[in-house]
């Protein structure tokens, strides 16, 4: 079947009023605040999601399929505080997805309908310090035993999105195995004010967009019922790929989103700013960075698209996500840096945007997978699939 590179008008019309919301509304909150969530600004996030309801935006994933997402979260992505706005920012929008597949009725009305509406936020908690789970989930070692009514879980997080000020954690523990193995693990629901979860520290990282930050997250003794399991007890590490296959796409249209915003902070500096008697857009070399972020963007987003199609044909789509996954990720980065380069001194200022995007985008070759983990897996996929053949 041709793969469809194209949306239905409905579509492409919610994701030009998309356009329109951000450029109105959202662009003038983003300068106020240069983009900085780390500290979780609550009246913001509350007055942006109000905007985005009015103006009929709020919430627009539910119903759309990949494709879909992908013109209209791009569009979101163009401000850093867009997908916040539209409540589609990590890790809610991925956590959101996972609640819809696998939740139960109870969990849906208790979590999901809530984190759906805006009214609270969530976080997900898998990565864990050495020799914790990492690039290698199987590394997990954290563990759900066994008590009276329920489950106790002991163990140390971090880098856990969204943490601070989130009203429940997905919490992957083992409840089965040994650590490397590649089974055994589980969901679990974990409340906000559990008396075993506690927020250690705020780590200080590079970027500052995400709203909350990122937190180190012990859990000590936690004890949650059998009603705090997701799904079915063992089955963590499938439900994580139910999660982490769209979550690692949707990633994507939102900071191809952020690569369009640069190339066009560097086309009007290019315009505007002379050097040696012409237009810096009318230099040669100019001229080739602008080109490769054009060649970078459209080669981004048909991958994306390519990726989309095999999960909304209901396909795993496994090798096409970390295709798209690494190039997109890499593409990103490559065009803000060439926006730097273009605007001179002004790029790595405070006094344009690109600063703040290339601190943002830095982090996306490693979440959701690094580039290498990836590369890894598909080389042995490209492999495999050749020994099949002989
Ligand atoms: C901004 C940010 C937000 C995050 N948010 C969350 C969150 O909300 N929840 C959560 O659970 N986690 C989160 N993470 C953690 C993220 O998922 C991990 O950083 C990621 O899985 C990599 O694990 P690690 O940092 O332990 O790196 P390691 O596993 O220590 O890997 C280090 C490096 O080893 C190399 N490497 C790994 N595998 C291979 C391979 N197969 N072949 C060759 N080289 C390889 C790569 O260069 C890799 O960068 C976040 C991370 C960041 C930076």
């Amino acid at each position: 079947m041709p793969i469809k590179f194209t949306v239905d008008e409905p579509v492409a019309r919610l994701a030009e009023r998309v356009r329109e919301f951000v450029r109105e509304v959202v662009l003038p909150e983003e300068q106020a605040c240069d983009g900085v969530l780390h500290d979780g600004p609550e009246p913001l996030r509350r007055r942006l999601q109000q905007a985005a309801r009015d103006a009929g935006v709020f919430a627009p994933h539910l119903g759309l399929d990949l494709r879909g997402q992908a013109v209209v979260f791009e569009a979101a992505g163009y401000s850093l505080l867009g997908p916040l706005a539209l409540n589609i920012a990590a890790p809610d929008e991925g956590n959101m997805h996972l609640l819809a597949k696998v939740a139960g009725e109870d969990q849906r009305k208790r979590y999901l309908d809530p984190l759906a509406a805006g009214e609270i936020r969530s976080c997900f908690a898998m990565t864990e310090p050495a020799p914790g789970a990492g690039s290698d989930p199987r590394a997990l070692t954290t563990t759900a035993t066994r008590v009276t009514g329920g489950w106790r879980i002991d163990g140390r997080k971090w880098f856990i999105s969204g943490a601070d000020g989130a009203a429940f954690a997905i919490c992957m523990a083992r409840t089965s195995g040994v650590p490397g193995d590649a089974g055994g693990a589980t969901m679990f629901l974990v409340d906000a004010g559990n008396p075993g979860m506690k927020i250690v520290r705020n780590i200080a990282t590079l970027d500052e967009g995400l709203f909350g930050g990122h937190s180190e997250v012990l859990f000590d003794g936690c004890e949650v019922g059998d009603d705090a399991v997701l799904g079915e007890v063992d089955r963590g590490f499938g439900y994580a790929q139910v999660r982490l296959g769209p979550a690692r796409l949707t990633h994507c249209m939102r900071w191809l989103g952020v690569a369009r915003r640069a190339q066009d902070v560097a086309l009007d500096r290019a315009a505007s700013r002379s050097a040696f008697g012409r237009p810096l857009d009318e230099l040669g070399m100019v001229q080739q960075l602008i080109a490769d972020s054009e060649i970078d963007i459209e080669a981004a987003r048909a991958l994306l698209w390519r990726a989309c199609w095999e999960l909304d044909q209901g396909r795993p789509g496994a090798q096409h996500t970390s295709i798209a996954k690494t190039f997109v990720a890499e593409a990103v980065h490559r065009v803000v840096d060439r926006a730097v380069q273009i605007c001179g001194a002004l790029g790595i200022s405070a006094d344009a945007p690109l600063s703040r995007l290339y601190r943002e985008v830095r982090p996306f070759r490693i979440y959701d997978g690094p580039s290498e983990t990836h590369r890894w897996a598909i080389a042995r996929r490209a492999s495999k699939a050749r020994a099949a053949l002989r």
